[in-house]
C-alpha cells in the first residue's frame, strides 16, 4: 500500500481527502482472461473506491495492450507505422476505409478497435495487394485524390527497393492468352509506343491514352494476331482502360514522355507530352502502319469523341464492367 499527498474529492465523506491505491487482479475483459494488474484509488477515511483519472489511464493502458496481445487486436504503433510507410494522415486513411472520420485518430491515440475494424486493419498491414485494392476502390469512388493515389504507389516501390517498371512489369505480366493478345506483357515497347503517340499527338490526354493503345493493341491482333504491347484490357465506364487502373502508374515512368499537370477549376487535368527519343526499331513495318492509322484516325478528336466511338464497339458492349476484354473481339473492330 502506498500513500498519496494529493488530495481528491469523495462523494461519501463529501470533503476533499486523502488516497490510497491497493492492488488488484482484472481477471476478465470482454470474455477474454487476461488478469492483469490494476491500481485503484480508496479513500483514506471511508475505504470507498475513487476514480483517480492519472490511474485509471496506466490501468486501461495496460489492460488494452494485454487485451491486444491476447486476442491479436491491431495496436496503435502498428496503426501509426503503417501510414508512415505509406506516407498517409489519418484523414486519408478513413478515406481509403470509409470509416467514420476519427477513428484511426481514436484507435492512434490508444482507444480499442471493434473486432472487424480491427481485422481490416491488421490485413491491409499485412496484404499489400489487400491494401492496393482498398485504395484503388476509394480513388474510383473519388474519396481520395490521384495525387495521394499516386504518391502511395510510388512509396510502396522504395519500401521495396523496386524501379516502377520492375514493379508495373511485375503486376502487368501474364503468361500469352487471349486476354493480352498472346503477348507477354513488354514494357519497352509500351513505353517507346505512349513515347510516339504523345510526339504525334497535340493534346494527349491521361484517360484517352487507354483508347490509343487499345486500338493499337486490338488493331494489330485482327490484322497480326498479336497484340503491340501485351497488355490486358478491362471494360470501363468511359470505355477500355488498362487492367486494374494501371495506366496511373504507367504514366509516372519517365523515361520517354512525361506528365503535364494542370489545374483548371480546382480539375486537374494530366496531359502526356513525348521526350522524343522513342525507338521505333521496337516495331514491325506493319505494326508502325496500323499505330499510324489510329493515330491519325483520332488526333484530331476530343476524348469524348474517342470514348464514344469505343462505346459502339462489340468489344465493350459485350463485356461487363472490370471484366477482362478479350482480344477475340478484335475482329469486329467497328472504327478501324
Ligand atoms: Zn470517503
Amino acid at each position: 500500500m502506498n500513500t498519496e499527498k494529493r488530495k481528491v474529492y469523495c462523494e461519501h465523506c463529501n470533503e476533499k481527502v486523502e488516497y490510497l491505491i491497493i492492488n488488484e487482479v482484472k481477471r476478465e475483459y470482454k470474455n477474454v482472461e487476461v488478469n492483469v494488474k490494476q491500481n485503484i484509488g480508496v479513500c483514506s477515511q471511508c475505504g470507498e473506491r475513487l476514480y483517480i483519472s492519472e490511474l485509471e489511464a496506466v490501468n486501461l493502458d495496460r489492460l488494452y495492450t494485454k487485451y491486444r496481445e491476447l486476442t491479436g487486436i491491431v495496436s496503435p504503433k502498428d496503426i501509426i507505422d503503417f501510414r508512415e510507410k505509406y506516407n498517409i494522415s489519418q484523414r486519408e486513411l478513413v478515406a481509403i476505409l470509409d470509416w467514420g472520420k476519427m477513428t484511426i485518430n481514436r484507435y492512434e491515440r490508444g482507444s480499442l478497435p471493434n473486432q472487424s475494424q480491427s481485422e481490416i486493419l491488421k490485413l491491409i498491414i499485412t496484404n499489400e495487394s489487400y491494401f492496393r485494392e482498398k485504395v484503388e476502390d476509394a480513388y474510383k469512388a473519388g474519396r481520395i485524390t490521384e495525387k495521394t493515389y499516386n504518391g502511395m504507389h510510388l512509396s510502396v516501390d522504395e519500401s521495396k527497393q523496386l524501379s516502377l517498371s520492375n514493379f508495373i512489369e511485375t503486376r502487368l505480366c501474364h503468361e500469352p492468352s487471349i486476354f493480352n493478345g498472346f503477348r507477354k506483357f513488354d514494357i519497352e515497347r509500351l513505353e517507346n509506343l505512349i513515347g510516339y503517340i504523345a510526339s504525334k499527338v497535340n493534346c494527349l490526354y491521361k484517360t484517352s491514352v487507354n483508347k490509343y493503345l487499345w486500338y493499337i493493341d486490338f488493331s494489330n491482333y485482327k490484322n497480326n494476331l498479336k497484340s503491340v504491347t501485351g497488355l490486358r484490357y478491362v471494360r470501363f465506364t468511359y470505355g477500355p482502360i488498362i487492367e486494374g487502373k494501371n495506366y496511373e502508374l504507367i504514366l509516372n515512368l519517365d523515361n520517354k514522355f512525361e506528365k503535364d499537370v494542370s489545374e483548371v477549376n480546382n480539375n486537374e487535368i494530366t496531359k502526356i507530352k513525348s521526350k522524343n527519343n522513342y525507338d521505333l526499331s521496337l516495331f514491325s513495318k506493319s505494326e508502325i502502319e496500323i499505330i499510324d492509322e489510329v493515330i491519325e484516325l483520332f488526333k484530331y478528336k476530343t476524348a469524348t469523341n474517342i470514348s464514344d466511338l469505343s462505346h459502339e464497339e462489340r468489344a465493350w458492349l459485350e463485356t461487363k464492367d472490370n471484366e477482362l476484354i478479350s482480344y477475340e473481339y478484335a475482329h469486329d473492330l467497328k472504327a478501324i
